[in-house]
């Protein structure tokens, strides 16, 4: 076997001239561009909770297995889960609240709500499928239980409005992934699925996600019966605690705080008055 010389290239096809290569490499590339573009473009559906057209390409069934699958990785990376049980179970209450008796519970997304421990990094995050965290950092620095409940709102929001889901058809767009494909076969095991999973919890929403979150939040606290203005003294805690602190899903790619208020501000009037809901 050693020292056995042909002229065969991998997978023992015979070697062609480079310039054959490149040429039918480039060919192939052009290919699984155009497939991926096609893919995007084609892959439309119809949010059943706000009614738009998203580009997605996967399931809700899928986000929430990839949000299952996601979570343990999640919850080691922010230090493993606050052993308080009181705090676990006070958060779970808020988060339910949100979720039952509002138009979030026309979603059939199992929510959970977690704390976890991490004392340093001020964030909250939900997976695709309604999996959502909150740091203790984060969790510490609230004044009442209103604006945990924006907190969660906001969160609920990501979920909802499938932010997660069209991440993933954009990474398989720009990074040629097959995420659907792997998510599709089931193949939780594999290397790329890690990796999906990977970009998913370093994941950045964009910012009219940001803002379509914080409008969703609006509308939850209001429907769950809590003062909506209680995002703004969110937004204060943001503002204060990001000086040297990291804020990765509150604050490196949300819109500033000041257009975030000002947002938050025409949401509580367009729900207040009702015309938001129809
Ligand atoms: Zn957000």
């Amino acid at each position: 076997m050693f020292g056995r010389r042909t002229n065969q290239g991998y997978d023992g096809y015979p070697q062609q001239g480079r310039r054959g290569n490149l040429k039918i490499t480039i060919i192939i590339g052009l290919v699984m561009a155009g497939f991926a573009l096609f893919k995007y473009y084609s892959a439309e559906q119809v949010n059943p909770i706000t009614g738009e057209k998203q580009h997605i390409s996967i399931s809700a069934d899928q986000e929430i297995a990839i949000g299952l699958q996601s979570a343990p990785q999640m919850i080691q990376q922010y230090g493993g889960l606050y052993p308080d049980q009181k705090t676990q179970d006070l958060v779970k209450q808020v988060g339910q609240k949100l979720v039952q008796g509002t138009i979030a519970a026309k979603s059939e997304y199992p929510y959970e709500f977690y704390v976890l421990s991490d004392p340093n990094t001020v964030n909250a995050f939900a997976l695709p499928g309604g999996q959502v965290f909150i740091t203790t950092a984060l969790l510490g620095r609230l004044e009442n239980e209103a604006q945990l409940a924006g907190v969660l709102g906001h969160e609920i929001g990501h979920v909802i409005h499938r932010h997660g889901a069209e991440r993933i058809a954009k990474m398989d767009l720009t990074e040629g992934l097959t995420g659907a494909a792997v998510i599709a076969a089931g193949d939780y095991q594999s290397a790329q699925f890690a990796q999906m999973v990977g970009n998913l919890i370093n994941m950045k929403y964009g910012r009219d996600q940001e803002l379509e979150s914080d409008d969703f939040g609006v509308r939850l606290l209001i429907e769950a019966g809590y003062d909506p203005q209680a995002l703004m003294g969110v937004m204060d805690i943001l503002e204060q605690s990001s000086g040297g602190q990291t804020v990765p899903e509150f604050q490196s790619t949300h819109p500033s705080p000041e257009n975030r208020r000002e947002k938050i501000m025409e949401a509580i009037k367009k729900y207040n008055s009702g015309e938001g809901t129809h």
